[in-house]
């Protein structure tokens, strides 16, 4: 029996588009995979929500936290190692 979609490149593309996404890939990686997205629709379309997630993400966790958590937190530490936390 003979598998088709291994020739394609898809599998290939598919397994390494959350690295090329996170930049965890070298450029000549990054642009095999990239090259196959150009030819390919449905690859292209999974590195585009790969990313689109990816960014929403970084986005999301680039956010400062908000005060009270903050201020939380500070406390437990503090009160970890028995004297007020300095920044
Ligand atoms: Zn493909």
């Amino acid at each position: 029996m003979t598998d088709n979609r291994s020739d394609c490149g898809c599998d290939s593309a598919r397994l390494r588009i959350g690295f090329v996404v996170d930049h965890e890939l070298n450029a000549e990686e990054c642009a095999e995979v990239r090259a196959h997205c150009e030819t390919c629709a449905e690859c292209a379309e999974e590195l585009r929500v790969t990313a689109t997630i990816t960014d929403k993400v970084r986005d999301a966790c680039a956010e400062c936290p908000p005060e009270d958590l903050k201020a939380r937190v500070y406390g437990a530490v503090s009160e970890k190692i028995g004297k007020p936390l300095q920044f």
